[in-house]
């Protein structure tokens, strides 16, 4: 599949780190030039820009937003529009943890705006032209706790479950868009289990403190609870995935949540 994405565009939000720096670096691989994105300075930005080029990223261009705010992502879609997204990636994703009882209503909105009403907002953006040239391809990293819940993550697993719904819906509106020779336009999502990134590492610690601060020993604790395995996942396992679905062989892989999990989800 080499250089399958040569002259196609790809947004990945939140890719200046983690999964969604392993999913632009993946696409990067396949051709594809890279609009980046992510609450990052300047010194973060240019490092992850220069890995993007050594992987064989054609461009990079940093696109500014905070997805809390509507309007920012609105100016945002305007310059990537001009740009031409033919790859969207929702990555972008924040987490806290605390039980229903507790929890302040900022946060809850916070989480929402971030995992989900920013999906929405890139989306509707993007669509209406990907729909008219044909190929399109929307990769939307929900998580297992868009499958399934768990105790103290409401916010989280509410907007994991409803960027799920969103998906299929956006899938079916596009479905007959384009053809198996342009590749259509397909909308999925991706359900990750354990990854090792920044976004597991308070709840890594949390559970390290019950091993006198042993990583490894809270890790392999909180995975023998739900992910079968064992094991957790590499993000560049989750961006391998990402850039097969961005393929135009993959026309008609649509709607679907795909579980990276370990199993988890089976049981
Ligand atoms: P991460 O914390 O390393 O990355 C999160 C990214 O989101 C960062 O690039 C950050 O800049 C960006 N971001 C956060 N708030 C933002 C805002 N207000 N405006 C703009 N950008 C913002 O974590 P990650 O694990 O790489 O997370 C990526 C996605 O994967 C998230 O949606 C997360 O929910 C999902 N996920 C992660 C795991 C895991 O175990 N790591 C499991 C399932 C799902």
């Amino acid at each position: 599949m080499s250089a399958s994405l040569a002259g196609r565009n790809a947004l990945v939000t939140g890719s200046v780190q983690g999964i969604g720096l392993a999913i632009a670096t993946a696409l990067a691989r396949q051709g594809a030039a890279i609009g980046l994105h992510g609450l990052a300075d300047a010194a973060q930005i240019a490092a992850a820009s220069a890995e993007l080029i050594a992987a064989g990223a054609p461009a990079v261009r940093f696109f500014e937003a905070d997805l809390r705010d509507e309007t920012a992502v609105d100016a945002m879609m305007d310059q990537a529009l001009d740009w031409r997204v033919d790859i969207l990636v929702n990555n972008a994703g924040i987490q806290r943890t605390a039980a229903l009882d507790g929890l302040p209503v900022e946060t809850w909105k916070a989480i929402l705006d971030v995992n989900l009403t920013a999906a929405f907002l890139t989306m509707r953006r993007a669509l209406p032209a990907m729909g008219e040239r044909g190929f399109g391809r929307v990769v939307n990293i929900a998580s297992v706790h868009g499958l399934v819940a768990s105790v103290e993550k409401a916010p989280y697993v509410a907007s994991k479950f409803g960027l799920v719904g969103l998906s299929r819906v956006a899938a079916l509106e596009y479905a007959a868009k384009g053809s198996a020779a342009t590749g259509g336009v397909t909308v999925n999502c991706i359900c990750p289990g354990w990854t090792e990134t920044a976004i597991i590492e308070p709840q890594v610690a949390a559970r390290a403190a019950l091993f006198g601060g042993d990583r490894v020993a809270g890790i392999a604790d909180l995975l023998k609870e739900k992910q079968p395995s064992r094991r957790t996942s590499d993000p560049a396992e989750i961006g391998a995935l990402a850039a097969w679905l961005c393929a135009r062989q993959a026309h008609n892989i649509t709607g679907t949540a795909i579980p990276v999990d370990g199993g988890w989800t089976a049981q």
